[in-house]
């Protein structure tokens, strides 16, 4: 028996996990298939951004933690699952055929994309560590050019950050955000908080739709309080060359645009497979969580997490799903090795059903709110439930140990505000030996773009 798993991050993961510790010897072969090496904690991606946890470690290394699995680097492009086959790209040549007798779809969603002009050049989604990195040290690296000009509309410009985007992603990232740069104020005796810009646009009447009303209001306060600017049934109508023009009519230039607007469908599921999808794009699934629906189930073919619309069996309304998030996905991949497991031994799947355990969220150092229900927590106490639960839910004793030590540390010298954008063009010293005109900005009175910059720099080495 052959199990093909496409995506080994959450609910993927987890699955080939648990698959390892339930099958027997040579009961079953496991391939995962998945671009990166490693399974990614999300929810700890806001704290990356604000440099309050290490971005190695929020990841799970699937070579380290997956030792019977065969894992293949590359991205699943299309699913023949009538042939039982899928066609993988690897970073190198032609794609491969790989042959499978069972399928598990668990390749999760992408940031949405809105089509407004300018947030494909400028935009910068928070769903990869390579995102959260990026945005920590373009913040960090404002601070340090922004320190070195007089006042102008470049230094503001350099101390503007947006988001777009009021929910869970959004308003975690945007108070982590802050909060960094708030506590960045004291090593910059050269800039003040009246100089900081910071704007959260949403376009619906509220923020954080996890939680109810009254808290929701709550956080617009919070965050105003600490200085933000919360623009409800607000949208970005324009966001070329980093200007950000609103429907309100207002408009402002800003350094940093992090687009969390929610989640997209996978492009590659919902378009390049033969398995049924809804009309979000979402695999759908039985409660089982096998593919297809009470009357046709699609053989061989399982999906879980946030590309896969699982019924919410907990849920009065009928037909409501479970929502996109880590609690669901974590135990959809659990149940669904368990399921798997007893489906080749002829046992019962069960049907998966999952009471929320409520909503927490941070708001930044020592802030944060939690929602169960009627219970409300705000401020330090839900942050320090939030760091409390994420330290225990990431995945591996190792991990979470790390994760610990990091915030002990922190306590102890506080946070780390070295940024490494150098990382990004790492040859440039090299090449500046011999050639100091490469440090020299493009044009006049702008940084060097990092990213084209690179290309000129591989280019001009090429070249010589
Ligand atoms: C910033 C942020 C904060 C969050 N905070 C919380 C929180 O506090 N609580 C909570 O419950 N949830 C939270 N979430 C949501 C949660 O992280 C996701 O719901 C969860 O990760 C979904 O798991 P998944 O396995 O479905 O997808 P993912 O974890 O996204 O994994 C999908 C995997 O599939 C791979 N893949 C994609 N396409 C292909 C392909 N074509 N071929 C092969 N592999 C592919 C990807 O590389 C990835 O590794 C947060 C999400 C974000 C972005």
């Amino acid at each position: 028996m052959r199990i093909l798993i496409i995506g080994g991050g959450y609910a993927g993961f987890y699955t080939a996990w648990r698959l390892e510790k339930r099958l027997r010897p040579g009961e079953a072969e496991v391939t995962v298939v998945d671009p990166r090496g490693y399974m990614t904690y999300q929810p700890f991606l806001p704290e990356v951004t604000a440099g309050s946890v290490e971005a190695r470690h929020v990841v799970v290394s699937l070579r380290s933690h997956l030792r019977s699995t065969r894992l293949v680097a590359g991205h699943v492009i299309e699913v023949d699952h009538a042939h039982r086959r899928a066609m993988v790209q690897t970073a190198h040549g032609a794609p491969q055929a790989i042959k499978y007798d069972l399928l598990v779809v668990t390749a999760g969603a992408v940031t949405r994309r809105l089509s407004i002009p300018g947030v494909a050049d400028h935009a910068i989604g928070l769903k990869h560590v390579e995102e959260a990195v990026a945005i920590r040290d373009g913040l960090l690296t404002a601070f340090d050019e922004a320190a070195g000009l007089p006042p102008g509309p470049e230094r503001s410009r350099l101390l503007t950050v947006t988001v777009v985007g009021g929910g869970f992603t959004g308003v975690e990232a945007f108070g982590e955000l802050l909060s960094l740069a708030t506590s960045l104020l004291r090593s910059y005796p050269e800039i003040s908080l009246a100089e900081l810009s910071f704007h959260l646009v949403e376009a619906s009447p509220r923020i954080l739709p996890e939680v109810t009303d009254d808290p929701g209001r709550w956080v617009v306060r919070h965050l105003e309080r600490r200085g933000a600017h919360v623009h409800t049934e607000t949208q970005i109508t324009s966001a070329r060359g980093g200007h950000i023009v609103l429907s309100t009519g207002e408009s402002f230039d800003t350094n940093l645009l992090i687009w969390a607007v929610g989640n997209g469908h996978n492009p590659v599921v919902a378009q390049h497979t033969d398995l049924p999808v809804d009309d979000r794009g979402l695999v759908r699934v039985r409660a089982d969580l096998r593919v297809g629906t009470d009357e046709a189930p699609v053989p061989d073919a399982w999906a879980a997490g946030d590309n896969a619309a699982v019924p919410d069996l907990t849920a009065a309304a009928p037909g409501a799903l479970t929502v996109p998030n880590a609690q669901h996905a974590v135990r959809q991949g659990k149940l669904l090795a368990a399921n798997i497991v007893a489906h080749l031994r002829g046992k019962k799947e069960r049907p998966y059903r999952h009471d929320s355990l409520g909503t927490i969220a941070t708001l930044g150092m020592g802030h944060g709110i939690f929602q169960y229900r009627r219970l409300v927590i705000k401020g330090p106490l839900a942050w320090l439930m939030h760091r409390g639960y994420h330290v225990l839910a990431i995945p591996t004793w190792e991990r979470k140990l790390r994760v610990l030590l990091v915030w002990l540390s922190a306590a102890l010298f506080g946070r780390d505000i070295v940024a490494l954008p150098g990382v990004q063009v790492p040859r440039t010293a090299f090449l500046a030996a011999g050639d100091p005109a490469v440090l020299r900005p493009r044009r006049e009175g702008t940084g060097p773009d990092a990213e084209e910059r690179a290309r000129e720099l591989i280019g001009a080495d090429r070249a010589r």
